[in-house]
């Protein structure tokens, strides 16, 4: 559900044209909807309202500080996984103990960073983390909060690439050994266990999978209570899918429905980390259509967004649903549709059917919020793409579009050795 739909043939970001914020910032433009925005948001707090329950934000799906600061005005947190999302969710004002820390290779740097800032847990994915996240708070002369990550095994049913619960994916302890570590936890005296975490991939379309992987972490969970380990946090993941094509998600109502039955004899509170689910739908990226072009066994479009702003069809073969702009029921043709980029993975659709449009006219990219512009680079010094937030009649810039000075403001030329 979001809210970029056609009025009078034209499309719309809720109260404003497309046309009229391209003719104001150019292309690339990503778009993002508010009141889609607060309307995923809010759809996961009433699902697990019964609940005492966290909605920590994954950060890493679009970290635009517009969009932590709605999180932060929300009093909802941030599932982190390095210092700088760390940096970004603090500066949005994102409470401290509202903040998870996930991923496999903290460095110390991090570890010292998170744990200066009081976050609410470290989400420890090996032995060594452990170890090393015991000694720097040792340093500190701090007690460091942590869940285990475990891998449950279990097979999510999403692109390989986002997988993460299957026992040869790099994240997390294997189920098996996580009392032994648990153990180990307990004897670290800087280390103070508080939760246990798993979070199985991306793009999850139906709720089996959690259900699965929950029930597992649930026997650790009771196995530990007789360890006299005490679990104050259950922290299920985010990876809840979105409707690119035709899938049908389940809702978080449908998530919540699934998993309370499970949850709600243990004490602790549960911890969500959506974050597709909340941005996906709610943010789109405009292109221009430069020229159109037939080689006799192939049509191309050539738009001005390469695989640099919006590399999901690339890295994982995505898709996305492509509209124009201003449609205008003409005779329509199966095409590609491709970026600037010196690249044959540099597309954006592939044999799309889709109406003849001429050059200078706009396409929007749908549902391009999540893992968009957060995943975009300067690959063949290409400036990243403006970002505006759309709320109701009023829009904001959020993000500046790069310039050439922007990409070499970190280069350096040494005059001694050249
Ligand atoms: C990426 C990630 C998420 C968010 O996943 P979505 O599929 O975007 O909801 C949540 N938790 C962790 C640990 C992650 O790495």
């Amino acid at each position: 559900m979001h809210f970029f739909t056609y009025k009078n043939n034209k499309l719309y970001a809720e109260d404003i044209a497309v046309s009229e914020l391209v003719r104001e910032f150019g292309t690339p433009l990503y778009i993002y909807s508010y009141a889609t925005l607060i309307r995923h948001i809010r759809a996961y707090e009433e699902a697990f309202c019964e609940v005492p329950h966290i909605i920590c934000y994954a950060v890493k799906a679009n970290s635009n500080l517009a969009i932590l600061s709605l999180c932060a005005e929300l009093g909802i947190g941030a599932d982190i996984v390095s210092g700088g999302e760390l940096f970004r969710a603090l500066k949005a004002g994102i409470k401290p103990f509202r903040i998870v820390f996930a991923g496999v290779g903290k460095t110390e740097q991090e570890i010292e960073y998170a744990l200066k800032n009081n976050i609410l847990m470290f989400n420890v994915e090996s032995e060594a983390e452990l170890y090393k996240i015991n000694e720097v708070a040792k340093k500190l002369k701090k007690h460091a909060c942590v869940a285990l990550r475990v891998n449950p095994d279990i097979d999510p049913k999403t692109h390989k690439y986002i997988a993460t619960g299957l026992r040869t994916s790099k994240f997390g302890i294997p189920i098996e050994k996580a009392l032994e570590y648990y153990k180990l936890a307990k004897s670290l005296k800087n280390i103070k266990i508080i939760g246990i975490h798993k979070h199985i991939g991306s793009q999850i379309t139906d709720t089996s999978a959690y259900v699965e992987a929950l029930s597992k972490i649930l026997s650790l969970y009771d196995k530990l209570a007789k360890y006299d380990v005490d679990i104050e946090y259950i922290d299920i993941g985010g990876g809840l899918g979105i409707t690119y094509k035709d899938e049908e998600p389940p809702l978080p109502k449908d998530l919540a429905n699934a998993l309370i039955p499970l949850i709600k004899s243990k004490k602790g509170k549960i911890i969500v980390e959506p974050g597709r689910s909340i941005v996906g739908n709610a943010g789109i990226l405009v292109t221009k259509v430069l020229y159109t072009k037939e080689t006799g066994s192939k049509n191309f479009i050539i738009v001005d967004a390469g695989m640099n702003d919006l590399i999901r069809p690339s890295l994982y073969g995505s898709y996305h649903e492509i509209l124009p702009v201003t449609p205008d029921k003409r005779q329509k043709i199966v095409t590609d549709i491709v970026g600037p980029i010196c690249e044959s993975g540099d597309f954006l659709a592939k044999d799309r059917e889709i109406e003849k449009i001429t050059p200078g006219e706009h396409l929007a990219v749908m549902s391009a919020g999540a893992y968009g512009f957060s995943m975009s680079s300067n690959y063949n010094s290409r400036p990243r793409a403006a970002e505006v937030l759309v709320k109701g009649e009023n829009y904001a810039l959020i993000r500046k579009r790069e310039t050439y000075k922007d990409l070499i403001k970190n280069e350096i030329i040494p005059e001694d050795i050249l």
